[in-house]
């Protein structure tokens, strides 16, 4: 370039330059716009670039929630299939096991442990509470056994299930209640309290007594025990069931002395009073009681206005051990029939022709009260049904039978005498052929004197395997009743060993209406 300008003149050199100049400006500009140009595309990648990220981190986090929800579901799922795994264990392990079950509850201490001094021997007098009896878990009993001048010694005792003081009558019942499922599948189920007069019986099977009346129980839900709540989730079970499809009957008895009184047995001018009655054994070899009332009831609360009926005239003569003790076992029946087609037991109730035959033979066997029920036994009762159809209808009935036994105390302890020491020999008398009775099915023997008691003999259905069969020891932790509660946890402690092979079921089952 500058060779080029060798020779020229200055003003040609100037322009030269000068057009050097503009054409160098004008490069720059371009350059310029096109850094500008760059600098826009940059902000505008920037700007989507942002949004995408946004974008997706909105994705992302939808994204989350949905896994989460699907986690969710998934365990929940999880969680109820397991829950219906367990119950069903439970269930199968009270199906399928002959052995009878036994809970140990043990009461709180209360203020008549101490106010009830005279009421034991001289030795074992205290004027202060000491508690003994513990729930160490809930399958475990622990027993502090201290005999001034001996060293302490624990013992333990195994149980299905313990009760603790603060266990609330909830909570004993929700282990109750999958028996009543049991009922209804077909299965006779028996629940029976066992333990020292005062120690929580009649509180587990009934609730707490009234003071005024101890014939009448608490209005407190809460409080409710064992009889009333079995007999609200029983008409509950009923009522999802196909309507008229079950009855239910209700009979009250006591055993007293060694005598069964039926307590709902009426005179001529309808006053319930309790008649003596009798126990038998049919030609089945199955325990029976001729001529025993049984009342038909449609809910809970009718069962239990008969149920409180009875009570009143349940014998009692108060010991020193607790004002209200029952000196008689107790034992509310609550029987449930339902008929079914014979060979074919898992059978549609919607099934056009089984419905008709059971209209017709239905009419025929039923109680009037069900008989009415248009719902279930329609205008086509009247359609022709073929006669040897009916034959084979049978009518079912599996029974409940819940039992709040007498104290179990020992004779001398309780400080009676006369007619009540007489009484109290009885009650321990049956008790000991309860206990005897379960030693003879324990060891297999061929005879099992089960009619050696009248109560044994009324619950040997019960007892001899054809139920499943509940007993719940009941215990005062109080040092003073610490002979009776070892007894007691020994009696249910043999209870458990005793095998009595596969409980029957009877085909009971009627499809539930929700399917
Ligand atoms: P039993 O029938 O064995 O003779 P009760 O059921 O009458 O004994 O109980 C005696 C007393 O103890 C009653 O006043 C009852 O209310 C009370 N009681 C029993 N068990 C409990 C408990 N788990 N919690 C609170 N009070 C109880
Ligand atoms: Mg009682």
């Amino acid at each position: 370039q500058y060779q080029g300008l060798f020779g020229r003149s200055t003003n040609e050199v100037l322009q030269l330059y000068s057009a050097h100049g503009q054409q160098q400006t004008l490069q720059r500009n371009s350059v310029v716009t096109q850094l500008h140009r760059a600098i826009q595309r940059l902000k505008q990648d920037l700007k989507s670039l942002h949004s995408f990220a946004l974008e997706l981190s909105k994705d992302f986090q939808h994204q989350c929630k949905t896994y989460l929800y699907q986690v969710l579901t998934v365990v929940q799922r999880l969680q109820l299939q397991n829950e219906a795994m367990q119950s069903k264990a439970h269930r199968s392990c009270i199906s399928d096991i002959g052995n009878i079950r036994v809970h140990c509850r043990i009461r709180p201490l209360l203020p008549f442990d101490t106010a009830a001094g005279h009421t034991v021997p001289q030795d074992r007098q205290r004027n202060i509470s000491e508690k003994v009896a513990y729930a160490a878990d809930d399958e475990t009993v622990l027993v502090k056994c201290n005999r001034p001048g001996h060293t302490s010694i624990n013992k333990t005792f195994q149980f299905e299930r313990v009760y603790s003081a603060s266990e609330s009558q909830d909570t004993v019942f929700a282990d109750v209640a999958p028996l009543l499922t049991s009922l209804l599948d077909g299965y006779n189920v028996c629940i029976m309290a066992y333990g020292q007069t005062g120690s929580g019986k009649t509180y587990t099977m009934l609730g707490p007594q009234l003071e005024k009346n101890p014939a009448f129980f608490t209005e407190d839900e809460s409080e409710l025990g064992i009889i009333p709540r079995a007999t609200q989730e029983v008409f509950r079970l009923i009522s999802e069931k196909p309507p008229g499809s079950y009855w239910v009957e209700v009979s009250v008895v006591e055993v007293y002395n060694n005598e069964i009184f039926d307590l709902l047995a009426k005179d001529s001018c309808g006053r319930v009073y309790g008649v003596k009655r009798d126990v038998v054994t049919t030609r089945e070899g199955k325990s029976d009681v001729p001529l025993l009332t049984y009342e038909t009831v449609e809910n809970a609360s009718e069962f239990l206005h008969l149920v409180k009926k009875g009570l009143q005239l349940r014998v009692r003569n108060p010991t020193l051990v607790h004002a209200h003790s029952s000196r008689s076992h107790l034992v509310v029946t609550l029987t449930i029939t339902t008929t079914v087609y014979g060979d074919n037991f898992g059978i549609s109730w919607e099934d056009e022709l089984t419905s008709q035959k059971l209209n017709k033979e239905v009419s025929c066997t039923v109680p009037q009260k069900i008989r009415e029920n248009k719902s279930t036994f329609s205008s086509r009762a009247s359609s022709p049904a073929s006669s040897e159809t009916t034959e084979k209808l049978k009518q079912i009935k599996a029974r409940l039978q819940l039992v709040d036994l007498a104290g179990s105390e020992c004779v001398g302890m309780s400080g009676v005498t006369g007619t009540a020491l007489r009484e109290t020999s009885f009650i321990n008398r049956s008790l000991a052929a309860l206990a005897d009775v379960l030693a003879a099915i324990a060891e297999q023997r061929s005879h099992v004197p089960y009619r050696n008691s009248k109560l044994t003999h009324l619950l040997q259905d019960a007892v001899g395997g054809d139920a499943k069969l509940l007993v719940i020891l009941c215990i005062s932790p109080d040092q003073k009743y610490l002979a009776e509660s070892m007894q007691s946890l020994g009696f249910g402690t043999r209870a458990r060993q005793v095998q009595r092979g596969q409980v029957k079921k009877k085909n009971l089952s009627v499809p539930s209406k929700a399917k």
